[in-house]
């Protein structure tokens, strides 16, 4: 997709620190990050929101979820624990329209799930 910004990092055309990589899903650094570990697990394919998800991404989105697990265990988060997030449209402040799931941790985010702007 033009001018969509992680498209270009799965292209290899924009760097990235890339932790994990397969066939389908990427996942790398955060920019900004927000806490000690905050990677950002992409599928390769362009879908814009969690909205779009299709019944054919059903296989791509269980595998999102493995890989997301298995990203938390090589950051060493996943004893202590972590959050994973996405943020669907204009509400949840959705900025860049490629579905992706932040995965959060390396310190404690107490029970504020509402934060708001
Ligand atoms: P969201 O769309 O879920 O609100 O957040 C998008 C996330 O992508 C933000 O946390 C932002 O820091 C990150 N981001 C935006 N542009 C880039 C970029 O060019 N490279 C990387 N690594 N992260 C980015
Ligand atoms: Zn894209």
């Amino acid at each position: 997709m033009e001018n969509c910004i992680f498209c270009k990092i799965i292209a290899g055309e924009v760097p990235a620190k890339v932790v994990y990589e397969d066939e389908t899903v990427i996942a790398f650094e955060d920019i900004n990050p927000v806490a000690p570990v905050h990677i950002l697990v992409v599928p390769r394919k362009h879908i814009p929101t969690f909205n779009d998800i299709q019944p054919e991404d059903r296989e791509l989105v269980g595998h999102l979820a493995w890989i997301i697990k298995e990203v938390a265990k090589q950051q060493n988060i996943d004893e202590k624990g972590y959050r994973v997030i996405t943020n669907c449209g204009e509400d949840a402040g959705q900025v860049v329209f490629h579905l992706h799931f932040h995965l959060l941790g390396g310190r404690t985010f107490g029970h504020n799930l509402v934060g708001k702007s």
